[in-house]
């Protein structure tokens, strides 16, 4: 048997659809934000996005953890679409990881606490395992010795490092990053960058929103652009970035290169 075939899911094969959007449009009043969006991201799979500032990727991250609802069209999740509300929207939005560029740690909890709490209240998971596999998790990231601290006492690069620990440890399908290095410091980027690169290389689904062209280099499969609220653009890092077709692209490449 297969590592495919012992996975709980029945759709769980590496490759195939996981996060569909589906003819997406958002209007934030007159303003189109996501103009018909479609968008496929495999299992396995690491798609950047990029843009300029105001193109609508924090928007397009939000509607596909349903922060933010969508006007037309369909989101789905491994085969499900999306639920409006309630109990069903609660255990999708636990399938979804989610980083932003803020850390938004509890700020009275301890970096434990921050990690154990999800599983335990959402996921109803007994304390002593939660520790246990929080510590895992923070030892992933490199932060196992501070578990016992306080988001203040941590650098941002090493709360960012623990937000990333908090998501995983819901076992998400897919992690969200919205410019998770945009806050930090220079010399702390690179440790949030590495530990992406990590769970890239272990096969995390992943959608991330950065500015980080290294990272999009190094990590992604596909490289989405967005302007004005559509998808202009999709090829891989290496085609993209040396080959960018529209003016857009090309324009936007000039600016940060
Ligand atoms: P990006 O992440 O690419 O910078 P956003 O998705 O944050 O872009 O925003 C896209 C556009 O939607 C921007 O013009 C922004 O001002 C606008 N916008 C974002 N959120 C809201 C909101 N809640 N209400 C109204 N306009 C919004
Ligand atoms: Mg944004």
């Amino acid at each position: 048997m297969t590592a495919e075939q012992t996975s709980s899911s029945p759709t769980a094969a590496r490759g195939e659809p996981l996060v569909v959007l589906d003819h997406v449009d958002k209007w934030f009043g007159d303003l189109h934000v996501l103009q018909d969006i479609h968008l496929s991201v495999a299992r396995g799979e690491v798609v950047v996005v990029i843009g300029p500032s105001g193109s609508g990727k924090s928007t397009l991250c939000r509607a596909i953890n349903r922060l933010e609802t969508i006007d037309k069209g369909q989101i789905s999740l491994d085969g499900q679409p999306l639920p409006a509300e309630g109990k069903q929207l609660a255990a999708l939005r636990a399938e979804v990881g989610m980083v932003f560029q803020s850390f938004n740690l509890f700020a009275h909890k301890t970096i434990l606490e921050n990690v154990t709490l999800g599983p335990i209240k959402v996921r109803g998971h007994k304390k002593a395992d939660a520790d246990k596999r929080a510590m895992e998790l923070l030892d992933r990231v490199g932060i196992a010795h501070q578990a016992k601290k306080y988001p203040a006492q941590l650098s941002g690069g090493q709360q960012q490092r623990v937000a990333i620990a908090r998501a995983l440890a819901m076992d998400p399908k897919v992690m969200l990053f919205d410019e998770p290095t945009s806050a930090l410091d220079p010399e702390m980027i690179k440790e949030v960058l590495d530990v992406m690169v990590d769970l890239a290389e272990q096969g995390m689904t992943m959608v991330v929103v950065t500015h980080e062209m290294g990272f999009a280099r190094t990590a992604a499969d596909r490289v989405v652009f967005m302007a004005d609220g559509a998808i202009v653009e999709e090829n891989t890092p290496e085609e993209f970035f040396t080959n960018p077709q529209s003016e857009r692209a090309q324009d936007f490449l000039s600016k940060i290169l």
